[in-house]
């Protein structure tokens, strides 16, 4: 089983040589996410191996143009590379009008069927599940409506000591009923299922927190996560200009993260201004030590271990 986030556009607002618009590819168990559709993300995936076919389910933060203007490109090659299976759509208000009438105005028809969910919230609710995974969305602080998105393994269920299943005697039989809650008998005494069984692995987590101007109360909605990604559009001495639009600088977001307890922080969205990233790392890790700078094409991996960047 594995978790990895892939980096498809890192930059902020113009599309540069080295940075697209913002974009990631999420493979979790593997259930295929894409989150956020800047213009150029089918170049992107295809250039970074990823089978974008495969993509179930598409979370859009906000629609300013340079976080979803690559959706209608994407859905025109879904139609014409003969995609049949659903797709689920989770985006603001609005979307699903902008997108319809863009492929609509061209004659052209989709064949597949799109569920979309356009959502407008005021707090951390959960938005999707399947067996192996959560989402949930939170509102960000940006100009427009924005949300962040967590995706969340699902706990599993506790694993069979093959030994203690030989030793004890457990059936097949009693193997699907303790699987339902019921408890394993023996002698007419009920075995502790530490006997018999592990715990399974901690389930991880992934944040994504979109454009924000972060504030202290948003603590809440990142705290717990295995990593998160956030924009640090600026440094801290253009932090006039993060206030008026309404971005964070790197420094901001290290000092509310660290009081998230987050350990493992993706900086990203960074402005055409600045020619590296050092300066964005070297604010950040003024709070939280394990900061990765976003480049596109990234691939980082979750597991329990920690976050590692595989590519
Ligand atoms: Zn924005």
């Amino acid at each position: 089983m594995k978790f990895t986030v892939t980096i498809l556009g890192s930059g902020a607002a113009t599309p540069t040589l080295n940075r697209f618009p913002t974009s990631q590819f999420i493979n979790c168990n593997e259930r295929n996410i894409l989150i956020d559709c800047g213009e150029g993300s089918q170049i992107q995936m295809r250039k970074f191996r990823i089978k974008f076919q495969r993509i179930n389910l598409i979370l859009i933060s906000h629609l300013h143009g340079d976080h979803y203007f690559g959706l209608a490109g994407l859905l025109s090659s879904f139609v014409l590379l003969g995609r049949t299976s659903k797709l689920q759509i989770i985006c603001p208000k609005g979307l699903k009008n902008i997108i319809l009438s863009q492929i609509e105005i061209g004659n052209a028809k989709i064949p597949f069927e799109i569920e979309w969910q356009e959502i407008e919230l005021k707090e951390r609710e959960l938005l999707f599940e399947d067996k192996v995974l959560e989402v949930y969305g939170f509102p960000m602080n940006h100009r427009i409506q924005t949300h962040g998105f967590e995706i969340r393994e699902k706990k599993k269920a506790r694993n069979f000591i093959p030994e203690k299943i030989e030793e004890l005697k457990i059936s097949v039989k009693e193997i699907g009923a303790i699987k339902n809650g019921e408890p394993l008998i023996r002698e007419g005494k009920v075995v502790p299922q530490e006997v018999y069984s592990k715990d399974s692995k901690r389930p991880l987590s992934y944040s994504f927190s979109a454009d924000n101007r972060i504030k202290e109360s948003q603590i809440d909605y990142f705290k717990g996560t295995d990593l998160l990604y956030h924009e640090a559009t600026f440094l801290h001495e253009d932090r006039d200009r993060a206030k008026t639009t309404f971005h964070s600088t790197a420094k901001e977001v290290g000092q509310i993260a660290s009081k998230a307890e987050i350990k493992n922080i993706i900086l990203g969205h960074f402005s055409a201004r600045y020619h590296d990233t050092e300066t964005h790392k070297a604010e950040c890790q003024e709070s939280i030590e394990n900061v990765f700078c976003a480049e596109d094409g990234n691939t980082f991996e979750i597991s329990e271990n920690g976050v590692e960047l595989i590519g």
